[in-house]
């Protein structure tokens, strides 16, 4: 196991870490256990260390392979979102793993998490670095999630961290029946939006429209 300065020290530090969540508190963020657990997650560890200084800032950052970390606020807006449900989040899906900030915050939240992603190399970083904080209810997958995770299905809530311009049917089916999944919706640089689905029953589900958002394309072909 490598040995992680999760503690960070000045722009890393917890005083800046800290000087985030009330930032994000201050834009309207309520769920005492998302504020808690985000305070406690080293974001700058999910980035490339020339990045690191600016991890406590309120904005999305490249990860590489023309990906981004999504930006603090709207992963605290998705995971209230998320929570928002009185289902007991015992089995969760995340589509879109990326640097696995998200992840980790779910994965401090609810029992089990299963996160794919479709980008071998950015699988392999967030599988090693969610083992070494010693996260052991979190499974990453290498995989294209339009086809969601069968293995594990179905899920009691899904999030989806990559836009597509319409909601994949498969992603719908793998959710319980009084499940919910938080996705944003829309044309890559056009008009995205932040979706509630709520499936009510085997051919039945309703959708409630958040803020717009700006995420990268969910793609949806294999890479090699
Ligand atoms: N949750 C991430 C956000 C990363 S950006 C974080 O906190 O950092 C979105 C990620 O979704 C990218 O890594 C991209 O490769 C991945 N992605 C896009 N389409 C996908 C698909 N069909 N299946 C799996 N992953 C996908």
């Amino acid at each position: 196991m490598r040995e992680l300065d999760v503690q960070g020290i000045g722009m890393t530090s917890q005083r800046t870490r800290d000087r985030l969540i009330d930032k994000i508190k201050q834009l309207g963020i309520k769920d005492q256990n998302v504020l808690r657990v985000m305070r406690l997650v080293p974001r700058h560890l999910f980035m490339d260390e020339a990045l690191a200084s600016r991890s406590y800032e309120n904005t999305s950052l490249p990860i590489g392979h023309g990906q981004t970390i999504s930006q603090p606020y709207i992963v605290a807006r998705m995971t209230e979102l998320l929570l928002e449900g009185d289902n007991k989040l015992d089995n969760v899906l995340e589509v879109g793993t990326g640097s696995a900030y998200q992840a980790a915050v779910l994965g401090g939240l609810v029992k089990k998490l299963h996160t794919v992603e479709r980008i071998l190399p950015l699988y392999r970083t967030a599988r090693d670095l969610l083992y070494d904080l010693g996260y052991r209810n979190i499974h990453v997958h290498h995989a294209d999630g339009t086809w969601g995770w069968q293995e594990s299905a179905p899920y009691d809530a899904i999030m989806v961290t990559a836009a597509p311009d319409k909601i994949p049917k498969s992603l719908i089916e793998q959710l319980k029946i009084g499940g919910r999944m938080v996705i944003p919706v829309g044309k890559k640089n056009g008009e995205q939006v932040l979706q509630v689905v709520i499936r009510q029953s085997e051919n039945d589900h309703i959708i409630d429209n958040h803020e717009s958002v700006v995420f990268v394309p969910f793609l949806q072909k294999e890479t090699k």
